[in-house]
């Protein structure tokens, strides 16, 4: 991708207390753009003019019912709403959520399907600024993927990895994959969605056959969906993304997921800090996500935004002002 066309939402209570959410549509996972979103926001935003926010679970349910198919514009307003509410409470979001987590979170990082001496350059490069968690998008094609993991796990002897295929592999296929990397052993933390969204019987093989932890990430964006993959025995872990499931739905797949006894861990789509702030907040809240996939705003060339939690290396600080602590930057100037 070269671009993130995303948008930022306000919501201003009756008291004076603002709050800022972000719409990350990602077209290629559940059809949303950003012109259908914005309707979307505006449409929903009229509802909730007049409604108490500290009903707010009330107010996105009501969301939900409305617009099942537009999480990312129900994420937005919902992270607004919640913004503005833990800044008229004076808390930081993560106390909001529990405030599980002693102190600074790790993000890993994304390294795309890329040429080898490309994966590898880039590989070094976040290596050498102290990350030690690497994503590893696979499900291209078998052999130059297993090549690629192979020679970043040797020139980065310290990193462990969370494998993604998003959806790249038949179910012989990725357990084919599991076996041609199995002399990594534990420096695989888990391989996410190595077959189709659709397929959960194949998921529940791969994880039948496999030692490696398996996530699902888009075969889970409901509750429903969660339930599904939880009674067919199909995964050990369950990836979170606000923006494909709605804040609120997300925190109830995380509930179910974690009553069950699966791992979490929590990601996004191209975001900027404002929405990896709010999935910040869960992870600080929660305490004790199995990992975290937080590194989108280290990608973008700008940061659109101020205050809030920093990057520092792979560390994410954690803010004491109230809310996600952050706002636009100029936001006059961008409508
Ligand atoms: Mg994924």
């Amino acid at each position: 991708m070269h671009a993130a066309q995303n948008l930022f939402v306000r919501v201003r209570l009756a008291g004076g207390a603002t709050g800022y959410g972000e719409v990350a549509p990602f077209t290629a996972l559940t059809g949303e753009h950003r012109a259908a979103s914005e309707r979307a926001c505006r449409e929903l935003a009229e509802r909730l003019l007049g409604k108490s926010a500290a009903r707010y679970r009330a107010v996105s349910r009501q969301m939900q019912e409305e617009r099942p198919g537009e999480p990312a514009a129900r994420c937005g307003l919902e992270t607004a709403l919640l913004d503005a509410l833990c800044r008229a409470a004076g808390i930081p979001m993560w106390a909001w959520w529990g405030g599980g987590a002693s102190g600074p979170l790790e993000t890993d990082v994304t390294i795309p399907i890329l040429p080898l001496p490309r994966a590898l350059e880039l590989a070094r490069q976040w290596y050498g600024r102290g990350f030690r968690a690497f994503k590893l998008k696979i499900g291209a094609q078998i052999e130059a993927d297993v090549e690629r993991v192979l020679r970043i796990a040797e020139a980065c002897p310290e990193v462990r990895f969370l494998l993604d295929a998003n959806q790249g592999f038949t179910p012989d296929e990725a357990v084919a994959v599991l076996h041609k990397l199995h002399r990594l052993g534990e420096r695989v933390l888990l391989f996410e969605q190595p077959v189709a969204k659709n397929d959960i019987q194949g998921l529940a093989s791969v994880r039948a056959r496999s030692t490696i932890l398996i996530s699902a990430d888009e075969a889970v964006a409901t509750v429903a969906d969660a339930r599904r993959v939880i009674e067919a025995s199909a995964a050990d872990v369950i990836n979170l993304k606000i923006t494909k499931s709605g804040l609120l739905e997300t925190l109830d797949i995380a509930t179910m997921a974690r009553t069950a006894g699966l791992k979490l861990t929590i990601g996004g789509m191209v975001e900027t800090r404002l929405a990896m702030g709010c999935s910040l907040a869960i992870a600080l809240g929660w305490g004790d996500l199995y990992a975290l996939d937080l590194d989108t705003p280290l990608l973008l060339a700008e940061d659109p935004l101020v205050g809030g939690y920093r990057y520092e290396g792979p560390r994410m600080t954690v803010w004491q002002a109230p809310g996600l602590g952050m706002e636009p930057r100029a936001p006059a100037s961008r409508g």
